[in-house]
Formats: structure tokens, sequence, C-alpha cells
């Protein structure tokens, strides 16, 4: 029987870029996909939010992206349109990128690191015992791993089979989604109708349309068909526009789900295995593969030995209420969105206090991700919020923060007096850095916050314990998330 460390069910963003953080660690893991390539059906996410790129720029791969990619500075809010230009980041953007294409940088980075896919497979079912899990896949064959990672998306077999609960809320509306030709000129923009936002949209090939059309009857489960998206369109356009020759058709509803658990022994879940809502603010994504980033250095160093198989649980602590708070921001929008006279009166009260700057901030700062705080202490703002990338002066020269993070490892930097800080007992696993740092410590919202003397930096970028020039704390930080010291 083949064996890996780590099996992943799901070649997706988030299965793509665990696997890719689990191979940084050097960690035996493998990906079983269902689809034969990485082509994406359809369009589906549209970019990435200011907290995606910040982390894919910790591993170095953010220009593969910005490369490819829009950058706009703006998110849209119902109705209005919301400056996010003054996010205290270096990424104060939200990038404009296919789903196909994130995908396709984020399959040849894991190629690069050598990770493994079987393609054109699925997981059937699995069977945990003590010490792993035997993982059945549809070619007959079957894996063993010690741990099993369901990234397998929104109708995870993994999830089910597990048996966690997947408790929320039912749909209320379902969407067509199309793109098309069209032979008329269409009337690009959005719309809102009782149910929900009728948009047309020109592709960059300038020649189709993408639609997306709240359904007058809620539907879901049938394969919608171009009669089906030429009737809706003339319902509320009064024409088809001559729609025809479509490359894709699908029907997605605002169904808001969310597992009730993360983990069970030694399965995990990760992205819309996990969390299903509806795509408005553009956040599956970009939550899927923040899952990963906070799963990947914990399950290397529980399959190393490095830390116990307990610092697991601090995945669902830490993951589960983001996640909550995605659905909730999601249901809240797609109320907005509903166009009759209350609705309409509360969308406008809305809109304009989301333009005032306390809201915006607060806003911009949740949809980007970049205000997440992990429950890691109170004692300085830094504690369980990202670390910014500030610039740095080492004793190599001047480097930023997130370059330091490149490799996965956690960090210490030094701000104090060099050579003050003796970590030796974890110095295999810790890199310690002596740095000197003239930059402002500008977080999301809060502003300017006091310059810590020291700060120890998980490798997910958040921040696990900060120094006011003592080492008091330390150890139990060091030991809590890098595992016991080395006193050998
Ligand atoms: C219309 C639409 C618009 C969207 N817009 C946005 C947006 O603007 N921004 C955003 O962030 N998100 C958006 N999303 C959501 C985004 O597409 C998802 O959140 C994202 O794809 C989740 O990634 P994932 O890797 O967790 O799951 P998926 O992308 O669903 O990947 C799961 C993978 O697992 C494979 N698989 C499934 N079952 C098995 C099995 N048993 N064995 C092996 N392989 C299996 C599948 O083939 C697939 O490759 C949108 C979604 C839709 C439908």
């Amino acid at each position: 029987m083949t064996k890996h460390a780590v099996v992943i069910a799901g070649g997706g963003p988030t299965g793509l870029m665990l696997a890719a953080e689990l191979a940084l660690a050097r960690v035996d893991v493998a990906i079983v996909e269902r689809r034969e390539n990485q082509d994406v059906a359809g369009l589906r996410a549209g970019g990435l939010h200011s907290r995606t790129i910040e982390v894919l720029d910790q591993r170095g791969i953010a220009d593969r992206f910005l490369s490819q990619g829009k950058v706009f500075q703006a998110a849209p809010f119902a109705q209005v349109t919301l400056d996010i230009s003054d996010l205290p980041t270096r990424h104060n953007y939200y990038l404009g990128l296919w789903q196909e294409r994130i995908e396709r940088i984020l399959a040849d980075w894991a190629s690069e690191l050598l990770v493994p896919i079987y393609r054109g497979r699925e997981v059937t079912g699995f069977a945990q015992d003590d010490s792993g899990v035997d993982v059945e896949l549809s070619d007959g064959g079957s894996v063993r791993a010690k741990y099993l990672v369901g990234c397998d998306g929104g109708r995870s077999l993994i999830r089910k089979q597990a048996g966690i609960d997947f408790p929320g809320w039912d749909a209320s509306t379902s969407y067509l989604i199309a793109e098309a030709e069209t032979t008329e000129e269409p009337e690009c923009g959005i719309r809102r109708g009782e149910k929900g936002i009728y948009a047309l949209g020109k592709l960059e090939d300038g020649k189709r349309v993408r639609l997306v059309l709240s359904e007058q009857h809620f539907r879901q489960g049938d394969e919608p068909t171009l009669g089906d998206v030429r009737e809706a369109l003339i319902a509320v356009y009064g024409t088809d526009y001559g729609l025809h020759n479509a490359t894709w058709i699908s029907r997605f509803t605002d169904m808001t789900r969310q597992a009730a658990a993360y983990r069970d022994r030694s399965v995990l879940l990760a992205g819309d295995a996990a969390h299903v809502h509806s795509p408005v603010g553009g956040q599956g994504l970009n939550v899927g593969v923040q899952d990963a980033v906070n799963l990947g250095w914990k399950l290397a160093q529980v399959v190393n030995g490095t830390s116990p198989d307990s610092l697991l649980d601090t995945y669902h602590a830490e993951r589960h209420p983001v996640g909550a708070r995605v659905l909730k921001s999601t249901m809240a929008i797609t109320a907005l969105e509903r166009g009759n006279a209350r609705n309409d009166a509360l969308r406008e009260t809305v809109s304009e206090l989301m333009q005032m700057d306390e809201p915006r901030k607060r806003y911009t700062a949740r949809l980007s991700g970049l205000d997440i705080q992990y429950d890691l202490g109170s004692s300085h703002p830094l504690l369980g919020r990202r670390m910014p990338d500030l610039d740095l002066v080492t004793e190599s020269g001047p480097q930023r923060v997130f370059t330091l993070l490149r490799a996965a490892r956690p960090v210490l930097l030094n701000l104090g007096e060099p050579g003050v800080l003796d970590i030796t007992p974890w110095a295999d696993r810790v890199q310690l850095i002596d740095a000197r740092c003239a930059g402002v410590w500008e977080l999301p919202v809060l502003g300017a916050v006091t310059a810590p003397t020291a700060v120890l930096i998980r490798p997910d970028g958040h921040v696990a314990w900060t120094s006011d020039g003592t080492d008091q704390g330390l150890n139990d930080a060091l030991t809590t998330w890098f595992g016991a010291p080395n006193l050998g």
C-alpha cells in the first residue's frame, strides 16, 4: 500500500496551498484530485484580498500573481465603492485574477516543491484507527496516511464520512451564472430585484458576457440550460440579447453552512469543505487559502514530532471563528442586495454610513482579512494579529519582515540590544534575528501601536509573543507553539 504522512483530498486552491506549506516543512504529502488537470469550469473566484496576497508574499510568490492580475484600490459594498488605498499594508488593493489562473500558479508552485498529485482519481472512503487513516481511491487502490485533510469542496465526502455536522442556513435564493456570446449589445451593470441582483459584464475577450441572474423561483440541483438563462434574461430585461454559444452555465445559491468541527482525530477539514456561503464579497477562496496557511505549519510540526497532537486543536479554535464571521457578513450583504422599497432604504442608509471613515476602515479591514486576531492574549495589540511587513536592518543588510518567513519557519525578531535573547533549546526550529526597525507599527483600524522590543512570529505570520524589554513569557510561548525545549 502507498504511504504518505499526509493525504489531501482535493487539489483546488485550499488543497494546493496546504500541500505547498507542508512540502516547505519537508512533510511527505500527496494530493488526490478528481480532475484530470487544473482546468476550472467557469470563472468562479475573481481575485485575491490583501491578506491573501500578504501570505503569498510571506512565501515569496506574490509576484507570480501580481504579474498576471489587475489591481483595484476599491471594494464594492452594496451600491457604493469603498476606498481601500489607506489599508496599512504594502498590498493595499484587491487583485483581480480568475480562479483558474490562481490555481495554475499554485499548482506550479506545488510541483516545484515536488508534491505528487494523483489526478483523475477520487477519494471514495476512509477508515481511521489509532495511528492514522486508510484512504480508499476510486481506482481501487488505497493510501495509508497519518492524517487526511478534506479540501474537497462544499459537498465534501470527507466531512460527510467523518460524520461532522454542517449546521447553518438553507439557501433563500438561487442564481444562474453563465458565460456566453450575444448578438445584441447587452446592458452591462447591476440591477436589483425582489430576490437579489442581476449583473451583466463583458469578459476580457470583449466577445463574451458574464451573467449573474437571481432566479424568481428558488431552484437547485438540476443542470441549468441556455433556455433557462434566456428566459431569466427576458423576464428582467425584456430581451435575451441573442444569447448563444454558452461556454459555462451553472447555478449557485446563498446556502450558508459551517462544519461544527474542523477536526475529527486524524481527519481535518479546510476551505469550502469547512464552510460554504454566498460568493458576495469574494471571500471563499481567500478564506480557504488562509485556512491552509494556519493549518500547514501546525500539521507539519505534529507530523515531524516537534509538537503534540493537541496543537491541531488550535486550528479549529482559531479558524472556526474567522469562518463564522465570513458567513455572517455574506448573509448581511445578500440581504442588503434584495430590491424592494424597504431594502432599498436600508441599503441606502447603510451605504451612506459605510462611506464614513471609521465604518469604512473597519469593514475593509475585515473584508481584506487584515484585521484577524487570534486569541493569544491582550498584553500587546499585536498579539494574535498578523505581523506588519516592516523594513528592517539586519546583520546581512536591509530586509523586509516577510522575506524572513519564506521558509515557513518561526522567527524571533529581536529589535532591542543584540544578543540579549537566548533560545538555544529551540535553535533547531526558530530563527533568531537581531534587527533594527525605524518604521511605524501601524495596524488596520487601530492605527499606530507601541513598538515591541522583540516579537515572536509564527510561520503563518501571526504574532505569538511580544516583549516590553524582558524575556518574560518567551519560553512558555516557544513551548506552546514550537514544542518542548531540546535539552540534549
Ligand atoms: C460563482 C462563484 C463565484 C465565486 N467568486 C468568488 C470570489 O470572487 N472570491 C472568492 O474568494 N471565492 C469565490 N468563490 C468561491 C471559491 O470558488 C471557492 O471558495 C474556492 O474554490 C474554494 O476552494 P477549495 O479548494 O476549498 O474548494 P474547491 O475549489 O471546490 O476544490 C475542491 C477540489 O476537490 C476536488 N474533489 C472533490 N471531491 C473529491 C474527492 N472525493 N476526491 C478527490 N478530489 C475531490 C474537486 O475536483 C476540486 O478540485 C466563488 C464561487 C462561485 C461558485
